[in-house]
């Protein structure tokens, strides 16, 4: 891509990094392996844009995978941090400020009655689980395809040949006992989640599901599916889990059950996993139920959980501003209004060019589609053209527009993202259109 990669210094840290770091990344898909070249490394961050090690400046649509929501280097949470910093970095024993967090979280997520704080995504979809198995005393678990739930062992999963058959391993290093309890199936498809449940309705402790799955692109779960897993979840005793550590604070202020129940009234999961937003870029996530279930956990309970950087300090003050910040009257109008505005010039230009092109949004998170309709499950959604999808990549990469390396990714407008960028940003896909359009 580069004709003078000796000049350019993403190239340089890049092979530097991968002498000592797997891949020179310490998340894979940062590696830029399936677009091909030449990972960007970030100097510095403000706003709505970053700048590599070349000095170059993008228009950011991924927000560090979701926690941006304010935009880089946000005033009032800097100023936070920079307090909290002054007066120590960790404890290893409770602070006021975890209790206000947990109430300024449950005060947003009246599903919950009480939170758990710990330190990542993944962390807490793993200590959810947990929590399911030990107050149903049940030991299987529904997940989907498509849904990610961070890289615990129990969710590195894939179907297995049948519906009477459990997963298998997509990670070498999980051991197939570990994912027999695992049942893996098509998101929006009632007519299997109803079979499952017929046949092992009495042994599952929990449904896991991402409501809009962030990590198949965008797919929204249809209402009567959600319905469904609702009163499935209600007749046999689950408990259904909301992933939600994408959509939580991103997708409205109550996270995508409060859109759920504005449709279904009365709709509320059992459970909520937390993570990015509330963090607002720190180390930091959370799960929660009703008193009952969190009874259940360590030190009241015989479910054992624990971490000894959970409800950081630092963490947990940046966590307070940014919810502090989004919970402002007119935040998420304004947020979606300038998402929808993106979403809306992007179709438009898409169309402009004869290209096959769906778009979707909610709140601050975004996806879009080279296909003609919007998909509603995994494979749909593999169904995209990868080369195009590629082309498209490096081509608003070179007009500064930075979108995730891989076209299962969600994207994310944050309150920084002006007009102007939103409107820079259309113009440099249209010019890519073009291109793909005469391919
Ligand atoms: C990002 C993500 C996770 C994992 O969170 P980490 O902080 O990366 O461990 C889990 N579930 C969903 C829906 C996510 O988007």
């Amino acid at each position: 891509m580069n004709p003078h990669q000796d000049q350019d210094l993403n190239h340089t840290l890049f092979e530097r990094a991968r002498q000592v770091i797997p891949g020179g990344v310490n998340s894979p898909v940062r590696a830029f392996k399936a677009v091909g070249g030449t990972p960007r490394f970030v100097n510095k961050a403000q706003g709505a844009y970053f700048w590599d090690a070349n000095g170059q400046r993008y228009i950011d649509y991924i927000g560090s995978w979701g926690p941006m929501i304010l935009g880089h280097g946000h005033p009032a949470v800097v100023a936070a941090v920079q307090k909290a910093v002054v007066e120590g970095f960790s404890y290893g024993a409770p602070t006021e400020r975890e209790v206000e967090l947990a109430e300024a979280i449950l005060k947003l997520v009246p599903s919950m009655d009480m939170v758990r704080l710990v330190s990542s995504g993944t962390e807490a979809a793993m200590s959810a689980i947990r929590l399911a198995r030990g107050a149903t005393g049940r030991n299987k678990l529904i997940k989907f395809e498509g849904c990610y739930h961070g890289h615990a062992d129990a969710l590195l999963v894939k179907a297995g040949s049948g519906l009477a058959t459990f997963g298998n391993p997509t990670s070498a290093g999980v051991p197939p006992e570990v994912v027999q309890h695992t049942l893996v199936l098509e998101y929006n498809h009632i007519g299997q989640l109803e079979e499952a449940f017929a046949l092992h309705g009495n042994d599952l402790a929990c449904l896991m599901i991402e409501p809009i799955a962030g990590n198949m692109n965008f797919v929204r779960a249809s209402v009567p599916f959600m319905k469904r897993c609702r009163e499935l979840c209600t007749q046999y005793g689950a408990l259904l889990v909301f992933d939600e550590v994408m959509t939580g604070f991103r997708v409205a202020l109550g996270g995508a059950q409060s859109i759920y129940a504005s449709a279904l009234p009365g709709f509320e999961p059992d459970m909520t996993v937390l993570g990015k937003v509330i963090g607002g870029g720190m180390p930091l996530a959370a799960f929660g139920a009703k008193r009952a279930v969190m009874e259940q956990l360590a030190p009241l309970g015989p479910v054992y959980q624990a971490g000894t950087l959970s409800g950081n300090p630092v963490a947990t003050a940046c966590g307070l501003a940014t919810l502090h910040q989004i919970s402002q009257p007119g935040f998420f109008e304004a947020l979606s209004r300038q998402t929808r505005h993106l979403v809306e010039g992007l179709q438009a230009a898409a169309k402009a060019h004869g290209l096959p092109f769906s778009a979707d949004s909610e709140g601050g998170m975004f996806g879009f589609f080279l296909l003609p309709q919007l998909p509603s499950n995994y494979p749909q959604v593999m169904a995209t053209n990868g080369s195009r999808f590629n082309h498209l990549f490096h081509g608003l990469l070179a007009h500064g527009v930075y979108i995730a390396p891989a076209l299962y990714e969600a994207g994310f407008v944050s309150a920084a993202h002006s007009s102007a960028d939103i409107e820079h940003t259309i113009a440099a896909a249209a010019a890519v259109f073009g291109e793909l359009a005469a391919l």
